[in-house]
């Protein structure tokens, strides 16, 4: 029997990229803000519109280097309910990561908690816009105008996502910074890479030297940067995607809606709301698994294995719960009761564009056979 994966990379023809490679390998241009680093920066700002964005070589030393450039410092409020990432970039840069529980209905950072968290060291929010559903961007921007905090957005799973009836409309420009991330198993990928939305040119310039050790120019260093610079492969590479990934997660957008008519009625199975007020990529597509249903989540996580369906348990277990964060005063479990419990019942189902309707009537048919 086959076997269906969480996810596979989707890939423009290799037909098509290999004009691309041939210009790399004639110029002889490889990185360093080469002419498709150019280009595709171009292109990928005016697709995602937005009016400043910087390249990298992935969303982790993205979301180090926008901590940086904003001079983060103490502690920084965030969700335990991630992909360990979030919470890593932190601590790397000396910064305490202190965890607010989760809306049980997004599934983001719950704007409610985030207050009572805050001390004289807090300096930063860090939400992140959970499988491509945006956070209460306004409840949480309120808060931290009130206390004079930055937003710095995780938005690794929020390629191409826009809310509706603003103008624009880009979920990255909200925040004083958002991260996107373009690894392997995301909605849009250059096989690695990530990037930094900035709201003006000083701040994009700021970022720009930073991901080159701090150079301005060969002799000049303003600061302690980092190499996070894309390469010209993978630029090249996420010229090409960018005229693809419409169609992309149009074909997403239908496994999503077959699965929703196929498992809908599923007694303990939940599906998150769809939210009106934005667009969706389409990325994950998560089902709970709660109390109603006849097996516990990881013994139906088993079954589909043993069927040979991939599903993932992500997000488990909570980042609170690794052992380098489990000590934090605010990881406790009992403090973060909604995403333990999400945390508990999640599985992610196959989704990816070249997944076909017999392996999307397989994954639901073979849940609701363990139902019945
Ligand atoms: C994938 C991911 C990251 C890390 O991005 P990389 O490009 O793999 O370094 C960070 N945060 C979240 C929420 C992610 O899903």
């Amino acid at each position: 029997m086959k076997t269906i994966h969480v996810t596979q990379p989707d890939l423009p023809p290799l037909d098509d990229f290999l004009p691309l490679l041939r210009d790399i390998w004639d110029n002889r241009v490889l990185t360093n803000g080469g002419g498709f680093h150019q280009r595709f920066e171009a292109a990928l700002a005016e697709y995602l519109g937005v009016p400043h964005i910087s390249l990298f070589t992935n969303g982790t030393i993205a979301l180090v280097t926008a901590l940086q450039s904003l001079r983060i410092t103490g502690e920084v409020i965030t969700t335990p309910y991630s992909f360990v990432a979030t919470s890593h970039s932190l601590v790397w840069n000396g910064i305490k990561p202190v965890f607010a529980d989760i809306d049980p209905v997004t599934l983001n950072l719950d704007p409610a908690r985030i207050e009572a968290l805050i001390t004289p060291q807090t300096t930063a929010i860090l939400p992140v816009h959970c499988y491509g559903t945006p956070c209460d961007v306004d409840a949480i921007q309120h808060i931290a105008d009130n206390y004079n905090l930055r937003v710095i957005y995780d938005a690794a799973h929020a390629f191409g996502i826009r809310r509706l009836g603003e103008r624009g409309g880009s979920i990255l420009l909200h925040g004083d910074l958002s991260v996107l991330s373009f690894h392997a198993t995301k909605a849009f990928n250059t096989f690695e890479g990530g990037a930094i939305v900035s709201p003006d040119a000083k701040t994009k310039q700021r970022i720009d030297h930073l991901k080159n050790f701090g150079f301005v120019n060969q002799t000049t260093v303003v600061a302690t940067g980092i190499n996070g610079k894309m390469s010209e492969f993978n630029a090249a590479l996420g010229l090409l995607q960018l005229q693809h990934v419409e169609r992309a997660i149009e074909k997403r957008a239908a496994i999503e809606r077959r699965y929703r008519s196929l498992l809908q009625g599923i007694p303990g199975l939940r599906m998150l709301a769809e939210p009106v007020d934005a667009t969706r990529n389409h990325s994950y597509f998560p089902v709970l698994i709660g109390p109603e249903f006849p097996l516990s989540r990881d013994e139906v996580f088993q079954r589909l294995r043993d069927g040979g369906i991939m599903a993932r348990r992500y997000f488990y277990p909570l980042i609170s719960d690794f052992p380098m964060y489990r000590g934090l005063p605010s990881a406790r479990a009992e403090l973060l009761p909604v995403a333990q419990e999400v945390a508990r019942q999640i599985l992610c189902l196959p989704i990816y564009p070249a997944l076909t309707d017999e392996d999307v009537d397989r994954v639901a048919g073979s849940l609701r056979t363990l139902v019945s």
